[in-house]
């Protein structure tokens, strides 16, 4: 997590520097701070947003062409001015923030301990910073070859930017594991956690990779691996306009991608879904036809709400492709040893692309034989290079910290590949098949005509804001959605809740119900439809109070239900993309009552790049 962002031009650094770590602000947000290089080195720090080192620098000499800001999630030590980046190294001449940990900090910091070195921070990141201090000494060399020799022995992930009072005119940055982006201008560079700070500026971008080293002047990018041999820097343009990273008229990020949906899944479904030729079109599907219809199983791979989309995507493909599924959280994945072999194939879900368990997952599985497809939104991330064929979700950038649009675009996409694969494959007739990408191509007016229902929700959210707990029920496809129902309230009004299939509620969690305990049953029109009437019964037996996602028109639920939020019906594969829309809303009205800062949950960041 972490957002990073600097530069060196002939512009004034600091305004260029602050507004980036607004835009990255989604990244982390316990402390923030910048380092300056004019006639000297600056750094000033801030528990707190960003917001709050704004307020704190007022009235300061902020002037100066060289500049690197950084926005926290803490991994190492508390959120606190002390432990916020940028970092100063022991003689006073080195600034650096950091994305990543330092695995191996703890036997590093006993080393220089013993050396005499004084620790002001908690964090890995100033021990990584001391021990290049003292490899340059040591040594007597430059920075960037102590960063070599010292990168050499560093264990875990970093994005790592350099500011050296002695080269007024450099930055260097090293990259493993977290993301960082170049901006290539006239006569001057930006380098970035992502590409939000830097497009208003320039098009032309160079992804750095995993083991390389930028050294940057104002007028020159010299990338170099870490065995010193120069590498060409591969300028890529960036596809990504200004306006999809700003509010737009919403109060906040995930009220406007929550809106956003319609436009982003009819995007997602744009030139790969013909209806009336009855084709799906996924050049990565395409290409790969035979890996995928021979797979002996499919994993999905993935954390959070990428995770319910895995679920999701189990009994769909499943249900169409007559493949074994499972689904897997990456960060167990990754440790527990697991059975892979060749013909399995891995699907790695992920908004961002740079979700650290996934990408170390994906890379054991490919070491094992499996083949990786990654589904992921973030065109040139890791997950997306490292992945042997993948498919974008095309959900534009995601900012507000709970995972809105970019799931129903996953959503969306693992559906559109299902379909592919059991038609390929003859795992599905003519008549299914051309009936599922009707509802599928329908479905983008129908998240509209859901949405149309977000007053009624945000007034069940002002009756239910004060409830202590939720419980989430669903059935079938919608059992992952009662899953992601309850982390969505959970992540934005902190109110505890749990997701549960609903038939197995009578194991255990029925025993929570009574008259203060909302219960939400996700039960639009399916083919479980009367089991969770008889369920919703069982809750209304015992006092519970229950609140209902139906289809339109069903009349039966909206006479047992306290509250209703109306959904359009659909076929039940596809119903998970409507059906998740109350959820959002939901909490994202829940949160606004309690007065909590929907976009920055407390605690959270948007893309986890730490295990
Ligand atoms: N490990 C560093 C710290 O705790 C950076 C954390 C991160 O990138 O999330 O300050």
């Amino acid at each position: 997590m972490c957002g990073i962002v600097a530069y060196i031009g002939p512009r004034e650094a600091y305004p260029i520097v602050l507004k980036g770590l607004k835009r990255l602000e989604y990244r982390g947000y316990d402390s923030s701070g910048v380092a300056l290089l004019n006639k000297g080195l600056k750094v000033y720090k801030k528990k707190g947003k960003v917001a709050e080192l704004e307020d704190s620098l007022i009235g300061k000499d902020l002037h100066a062409n060289t500049g690197m800001g950084h926005t926290r999630w803490a991994t190492h030590g508390e959120p606190s001015d002390r432990n916020a980046h940028p970092h100063t190294s022991a003689n006073g001449k080195l600034a650096m923030i950091h994305n990543g940990i330092i695995e191996n900090y703890t036997q590093l910091k006993q080393e220089l301990t013993k050396k005499g070195y004084k620790f002001h921070s908690d964090t890995d990141t100033e021990v990584l910073l001391n021990f290049i201090q003292d490899i340059q000494e040591h040594n007597e060399c430059g920075l960037e070859e102590a960063l070599r020799i010292a990168l050499k022995r560093v264990v875990g992930a970093y994005v790592i930017i350099l500011l050296d009072h002695d080269n007024p005119d450099t930055i260097i940055a090293a990259r493993k594991g977290s993301p960082l982006v170049i901006g290539v201008g006239k006569g001057e560079h930006f380098l970035a956690s992502d590409a939000s700070p830097i497009i208003e500026y320039t098009k032309e971008v160079v992804y750095v990779n995993d083991y390389e080293l930028a050294i940057i002047k104002a007028d020159e990018l010299v990338l170099k691996n870490l065995g010193n041999e120069k590498l060409t820097p591969f300028i890529q343009k960036l596809d990504l306009e200004l306006a999809a990273i700003e509010k737009g008229g919403y109060d906040h990020f995930m009220l406007k991608e929550i809106f956003e949906q319609p436009a982003t899944i009819f995007d997602c479904l744009r030139g790969r879904l013909d209806v009336a030729a009855g084709t799906i079109t996924m050049a990565g599907v395409q290409k790969n036809i035979e890996k995928l219809t021979s797979a002996n199983r499919i994993v999905m791979v993935a954390c959070g709400t990428s995770w319910h989309a895995g679920l999701v995507a189990e009994y769909v493909f499943e249900e169409l492709c007559r493949i074994p599924v499972e689904v897997e959280y990456a960060s167990e994945f990754r440790y527990r040893n697991p059975v892979v072999r060749e013909g399995d194939v891995i699907f790695a879900i992920s908004q961002s692309g740079e979700t650290a368990d996934t990408i170390v997952a994906i890379e054991k599985a490919k070491e094992n034989g499996a083949f990786i497809f990654g589904v992921v939104n973030v065109v040139g991330s890791s997950i997306a290079r490292v992945s042997h064929a993948g498919a974008y979700t095309h959900a534009g950038p995601e900012i507000g910290v709970a995972s809105t649009k970019a799931f129903t675009a996953q959503l969306a996409v693992l559906i559109m590949i299902a379909l592919k694969i059991a038609w390929e494959k003859g795992t599905i007739d003519q008549q299914r098949y051309n009936h599922l990408l009707q509802e599928l191509h329908e479905i983008p007016e129908k998240v509209a005509e859901a949405l149309r229902h977000d007053d009624e929700i945000k007034r069940i959210a002002n009756k239910y804001k004060d409830a202590q707990d939720f419980l989430y029920l669903g059935r079938g496809y919608n059992f992952p959605i009662a899953l992601e129902g309850a982390l969505k309230m959970k992540e934005i009004s902190y109110i505890h809740a749990e997701g549960y299939p609903a038939a197995e509620m009578k194991h255990g969690p029925i025993a929570l119900v009574d008259k203060d305990l909302p219960v939400v049953f996700v039960a639009t029109k399916d083919s479980y439809h009367e089991k969770i009437i008889s369920n919703i019964q069982e809750i209304k037996a015992r006092k519970g109070m229950v609140l209902a996602v139906i289809s339109e028109g069903d009349e039966t639920i909206t006479g047992m239900a306290d509250d209703i939020m109306i959904v359009p019906e659909a076929d039940e594969l596809v119903a998970p993309l409507l059906s998740v829309i109350p959820m959002q809303l939901l909490s994202y009205h829940v949160g606004i009552a309690k007065n909590l800062d929907v976009d920055k949950p407390r605690n959270l960041a948007k893309s986890v790049t730490v295990e």
